[in-house]
C-alpha cells in the first residue's frame, strides 16, 4: 500500500494546495494532508481550524485523510508509515529551500522520498500569503481559495476591523 504524505501550513489552504492534493491522491492508494504545527509563524488560523476546513473541502476524495503535527516531517511520515513526501513547486525561487528540505528528510529517514508536482498554470502565482493580503484590503479571493474558505477568511479580518474599530472609539472618548 503506498501511503504519502503532504506537509504544510496551509493557512489558509489555497486552491492551489487543492490542485496538488488532488492530483497526488490519484498517484497513492492514501494522501495524508499534515497540518504543521508551527509556533515560529504567526498564523490566521489555528492548526485545528485548519485541519476541519481541508476535511471539508476534500470531502469528495475518498483516499484523503487530514491530520496535524509538529516537529520533523520524516519523522512523521515514518510514524503513520508514509513513505512519500508530496510537495509543490510553483517557481524557481521554490526549488533551491525544496531541494534542501527533501534532502534532510531522505537523511533523517532514507525511506521516505520526495516527489513534487510541478503547479498548474492556473495557479502558479497564488500563496496563502496572497489570499491574506487581498483579504485584509477587502478585495475578492473566490478566485484563490474555495468556497468554505471564502467567508472564514473575511470572518479573521472583519473581526480585527471590530476590534480596531472599538479600540478607537474607546480612545476618542
Ligand atoms: P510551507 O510553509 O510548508 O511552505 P505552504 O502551505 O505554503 O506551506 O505550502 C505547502 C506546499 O504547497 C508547498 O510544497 C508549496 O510549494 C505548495 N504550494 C503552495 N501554493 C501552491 C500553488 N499555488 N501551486 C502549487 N503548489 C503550491
Amino acid at each position: 500500500m503506498k501511503k504519502a504524505i503532504y506537509p504544510g501550513s496551509f493557512d489558509p489552504p489555497t486552491f492551489g494546495h487543492l490542485d496538488i492534493i488532488e492530483r497526488s491522491s490519484r498517484m497513492v492508494d492514501e494522501l495524508n494532508v499534515a497540518v504543521l504545527k508551527n509556533n515560529a509563524k504567526n498564523p490566521l488560523f489555528s492548526v485545528g481550524e485548519r485541519v476541519s476546513i481541508i476535511k471539508e473541502m476534500t470531502a469528495h476524495l475518498p483516499n484523503v485523510t487530514v491530520s496535524s503535527f509538529d516537529g520533523l516531517t520524516a519523522d512523521y511520515a515514518r510514524s503513520i508509515g508514509a513513505t512519500i513526501v508530496v510537495r509543490g513547486l510553483r517557481a524557481v525561487t521554490d526549488f533551491e529551500y525544496e531541494l534542501q528540505i527533501a534532502q534532510t528528510n531522505h537523511v533523517v529517514n532514507d525511506q521516505v522520498d520526495t516527489i513534487f508536482l510541478t503547479t498548474s498554470l492556473l495557479y502558479s502565482y497564488l500563496s496563502s500569503t496572497i489570499v491574506k493580503e487581498v483579504a485584509s484590503y477587502g478585495g475578492d479571493i473566490s478566485k484563490f481559495v474555495p468556497e468554505p474558505v471564502i467567508d472564514r477568511v473575511y470572518a479573521k479580518y472583519q473581526k480585527d476591523d471590530m476590534r480596531t474599530d472599538a479600540d478607537n472609539q474607546t480612545i476618542n472618548r
